[in-house]
C-alpha cells in the first residue's frame, strides 16, 4: 500500500527523516511538479515491520495530509498507474514498478473502507492533548 500527501503539504520536512524506507520525497522532487512532498508507493511499506504507525503521519503536523491509500498488490494495479496521481519509477527496460511488477506490505488490518481519498491516518488530537 501506500499513504499519499495532499496539498495541505506545508513542506516542513518533518515525514522525510522518519520514513524506514526513504519513500518520501521533498517538494524540489516531486515527480509531479507538484510543491508539496510526495510518497513513492512503490517504496511505501505502511512501516510494517518497523513501526506501529505510518511515521510519517505520526510527525505531520498537518492534521488530514496524510490519508491511506490502497494497498499496493497487482489488484490495485490500475489504481497506482493513474498518471495524474503517481509517478511509478521504471525499470531499465521501461516497465513501471507498479503492483504487478512488485507488491509492496501492508496494513492488512486497515479495511478497505478506511482507505482512500479523505481517511486520515492520523487521528485529531483530542482537547486535552490539544492544550
Ligand atoms: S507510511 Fe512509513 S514507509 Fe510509508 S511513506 Fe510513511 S514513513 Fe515511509
Ligand atoms: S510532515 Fe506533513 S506537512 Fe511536513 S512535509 Fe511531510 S507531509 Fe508535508
Amino acid at each position: 500500500m501506500a499513504v499519499i500527501i495532499n496539498d495541505t503539504c506545508i513542506t516542513c520536512d518533518a515525514c522525510l527523516q522518519q520514513c524506514p524506507v526513504n519513500a518520501i520525497v521533498d517538494d524540489m522532487h516531486n515527480p509531479l511538479g507538484h510543491s508539496r512532498y510526495y510518497v513513492q508507493p512503490e517504496k511505501c511499506i505502511e512501516c510494517v515491520g518497523a513501526f506501529d504507525d505510518p511515521q510519517c503521519a505520526a510527525i505531520c503536523p498537518s492534521i488530514g495530509c496524510i490519508t491511506w491509500d490502497m494497498p499496493f498488490t497487482a489488484q490495485y494495479d490500475a489504481h497506482f498507474l493513474d498518471s495524474d496521481t503517481y509517478a511509478l519509477g521504471t525499470t531499465k527496460e521501461g516497465t513501471p514498478k507498479s503492483p504487478t511488477y512488485r507488491e509492496q506490505k501492508y496494513r492488512e488490518d486497515i479495511a478497505l473502507s478506511k482507505r482512500g481519498v479523505g481517511h486520515e491516518v492520523q487521528e485529531e488530537p483530542t482537547q486535552n492533548e490539544a492544550g
